[in-house]
């Protein structure tokens, strides 16, 4: 998904999602689980304030398990329920229905002790675009579940998927914008490809995800490329070891830098350079 957030448009949604909060008991927020809090907006914080909440940490599958041990840990010592997921193969999702009755329990007894029964928790899945909010929705609700679709000159109303006798689940997500006040964060969303490429310039971009592996995951390079990256060596120079393994040429037999960024940034992204998580709990 492409965005362009101006102003209208976030206090749109921010609006669009007040109203649909106060319909619901849990809130579903899901983060990138390489970028659990560049990819969060913590207004959602005050939005979802006296509603259960619960973290996904979404694409659980492209991210450092150890990482996802930590981030775990960190927002559970925050106070709200956390599940690992990959909302792609469905993996961690079991397990959520018995986190929604754990995160709702003191609802589930205030219902039961006014007499209430059976009424089930109605939750919304919230989050910034790309996070997987679709893909997590179509998924967890399954097929059988699908939405059905509005009748042509029917009002708009709000549709929920029954997920099963206990849970519902608002069908349209809320989208939360994220913060790009601070640059690392705008930089960790670029690399993890949550903003436009067209917008950035994809060789610092290729160059800052080549200083970071070096880094933080030493080895990756030199396995995914079969190239030497030791200590000496510059980002532009393995960028340029890239391309020469690669041949990534342009006419002339030059070295095509574009091309081996961009062949690196989806390696990357779709998880061939292996597991990797951007930010951990400890720098914050
Ligand atoms: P939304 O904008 O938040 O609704 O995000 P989408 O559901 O459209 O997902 C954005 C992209 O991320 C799509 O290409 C999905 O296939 C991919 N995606 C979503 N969840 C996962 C996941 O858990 N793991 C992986 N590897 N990819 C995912």
């Amino acid at each position: 998904m492409n965005y362009q957030w101006y102003p209208g448009h976030m206090t749109k949604a921010k609006r669009m999602m007040q109203e649909d909060i106060k319909l619901i008991d849990l809130v579903i927020e899901l983060v990138d689980a390489r970028v659990p809090l560049s990819s969060r907006n913590p207004d959602i914080d005050e939005l979802g304030k006296n509603k259960s909440r619960l973290i996904l940490l979404n694409k659980a599958d492209l991210a450092d398990k150890n990482a996802n041990k930590k981030w775990g840990e960190y927002f559970q010592g925050k106070g709200y329920f956390v599940q690992e997921v990959d909302s792609r193969s469905g993996a961690g999702m079991k397990a959520i229905s018995a986190i929604i009755q754990e995160a709702c329990k003191d609802k589930i007894e205030r219902d039961r002790k006014r007499g209430i029964k059976n009424r089930p928790v109605r939750a919304m899945v919230v989050g910034i675009p790309n996070v997987g909010k679709s893909t997590f929705i179509n998924t967890y609700a399954g097929k059988a579940c699908a939405k059905t679709g509005n009748k042509p000159g029917v009002t708009k109303g709000k549709q929920w998927i029954r997920l099963n006798k206990n849970v519902e689940l608002l069908d349209t997500p809320g989208i939360l914008w994220p913060k790009f006040e601070d640059q690392a964060v705008g930089l960790r969303l670029a690399l993890i490809g949550s903003i436009n490429d067209e917008i950035l310039n994809i060789d610092e971009l290729a160059m800052e995800l080549i200083t970071f592996l070096k880094n933080q995951y030493p080895g990756t390079l030199e396995k995914r490329f079969q190239l030497d990256e030791s200590e000496e060596k510059s980002a532009v120079q393995i960028l340029e070891e890239i391309a020469r393994v690669r041949g990534c040429l342009i006419r002339g037999g030059e070295l095509d830098y574009g091309k081996a960024s961009k062949l690196l940034m989806d390696d990357f992204r779709s998880g061939k350079l292996g597991k990797v998580t951007l930010e951990l709990p400890e720098a914050e």
